[in-house]
């Protein structure tokens, strides 16, 4: 053979090996958790001061990386919510700092923790689209014990991430479900077609949890559980005043009870929109028998689950604008103002919409933006931001195409409510989660958007979920 046919067909061989090499590697993963609970005299959720821990907040991280370097961190965190603003300064942070291609940052929404925010911005200037995002009602820069542990938060998600890079290692993947349910749908329409909150077990819920393994391919022992159900934690007594992470917190003390202690296991919420736990706040016990439930379940999954052989790691998102509901007539607008003169806050959207209305604009539209993190056709994650409704995790159950689903709500960023058409297209009867004007406890009155998305919107979030899977 000639030198250079020689030197190339070196190289070939030397190309197939390393190929063949990186073809029988599988996926690495590693996770890591940090204690984040705040301490005490500073606010939790609902203007409460924390007097004291029931149970301590966490945030953990599990980090995925198959053999070509692809690799996303999952964080979840036992935080109520957190915006866009302090998302996507988090998420950014953590890629440039430890390297990793893609962050989901997911809230467990426990109502017993506190929000996230945004680290103020240098001329501490907010817009109020950041006000809205991250519940912004008091000046991080007022109170230093506040900010002190919102940076803290902030830092622990990169130490976290870093930690797990640190102690990637080979894994065998599983993937699981069992039936569990500790929540109902908590929206009734009565025979006028008003909405309101109860616990309606006729409605769609979730009735199962989601759980993925990564296990020792020698030992065969579990280091890492990450799980999924969908339900606002709100278990625990209203006005304790103390730290708590709900129903997950227990769930988590259930599986390490069971796997061991050095094992991360990480609660991750789903479409909880409409969704609350059972029964409404009421005790710890009930807390604790929910988590335990919860936990059994998870446990019962992990001993069916099968394994994932999928060895690459794809990643996918996309955003999109959702438009808000279209105004209505100056006439009407001048009527509500008639009736809503001595309130402020009320007057303030009312003259907004009639501003909007003069310039011939329309309110903004939503950011709503979709996460897929995909193994082959057989395990798919699809995270969203926003509390969408069950509706839309059953959706993605039905239509998306891989053997193994689990779905992520609540994640890198969003605020409130996203419901379903039929939710929307109610009206001023659409409830807490979807009423417009004139019903004034319809959260998203008092949004930028000046009132919820528009009828329509459900088709466009399908949409968006298929944009993750199918390729045109
Ligand atoms: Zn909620």
């Amino acid at each position: 053979m000639k030198p250079l046919l020689q030197f190339l067909a070196s190289i070939t061989v030397f190309i197939l090996a390393v190929s063949a090499t990186a073809a029988e590697k599988g996926i690495l993963a590693g996770a890591a958790e940090q204690e984040i609970t705040p301490p005490e005299g500073i606010e939790i959720h609902a203007a409460r001061p924390n007097v004291g821990v029931r149970d301590p907040l966490f945030l953990r991280a599990l980090l995925l990386q198959d053999p070509t370097g692809t690799s996303v961190a999952i964080i979840t965190a036992d935080i109520i919510c957190s915006g866009f603003s302090a998302m996507d300064e988090l998420r950014e942070r953590v890629k440039q700092k430890t390297g990793v291609d893609e962050v989901w940052f997911n809230c467990s929404h426990a109502h017993s923790s506190r929000w996230l925010r945004a680290t103020p911005p240098a001329d501490n200037r907010w817009t109020e689209e950041m006000i809205w995002d991250e519940f912004y009602e008091h000046p991080l820069r007022e109170n230093p014990q506040e900010a002190a542990w919102n940076q803290k938060v902030h830092r622990a998600a990169v130490e976290v991430v870093a930690e797990a890079k640190k102690r990637l290692r080979p894994a065998t993947l599983h993937a699981g479900r069992a039936p569990v349910q500790v929540g109902f749908n908590r929206r009734i329409t009565d025979a006028n077609g008003w909405t309101s909150m109860g616990v309606n077990r006729d409605a769609p819920a979730v009735p199962w949890v989601n759980v993925l393994a990564a296990s020792d391919p020698k030992t065969k022992l579990p280091f890492a559980v990450l799980f999924e159900h969908p339900a606002h934690p709100v278990t625990v007594p209203p006005g304790n005043n103390l730290v708590s992470a709900d129903f997950p917190g227990t769930a988590v003390s259930r599986i390490r009870q069971q796997l061991g202690d050095d094992v991360i296991a990480m609660y991750g919420q789903g479409c909880c929109g409409n969704i609350n736990s059972f029964p409404l706040r009421t005790s710890f016990a009930d807390a604790d028998a929910a988590g335990n439930k919860l936990g059994e379940a998870v446990l019962a999954a992990m001993e069916k689950s099968v394994p994932i052989d999928a060895k690459e790691i794809t990643l996918r998102s996309k955003h999109i604008k959702l438009p808000t509901r279209p105004l209505p007539s100056p006439e009407v607008i001048a009527e509500w103002k008639k009736q809503n003169e001595n309130h402020p806050a009320r007057m303030r959207q009312l003259n907004k919409m009639s501003t909007a209305l003069q310039q011939g604009t329309t309110p903004p539209p939503r950011r709503f933006d979709v996460y897929g993190v995909m193994l082959g056709d057989q395990w798919c994650l699809v995270g969203m931001s926003y509390e969408t409704f069950a509706e839309y995790e059953l959706w993605i159950d039905q239509h998306a195409p891989f053997a193994h689903k689990m779905v992520f709500a609540l994640t890198n960023g969003g605020r409130a409510y996203i419901g379903t058409d039929e939710a929307l297209a109610m009206g001023p009867n659409g409830g807490y989660e979807a009423a417009c004007l004139p019903n004034w406890v319809g959260h998203e009155t008092m949004s930028p958007h000046l009132g919820p998305p528009a009828v329509g919107s459900e088709k466009e979030i399908h949409r968006t979920f298929e944009s993750l899977w199918k390729r045109p």
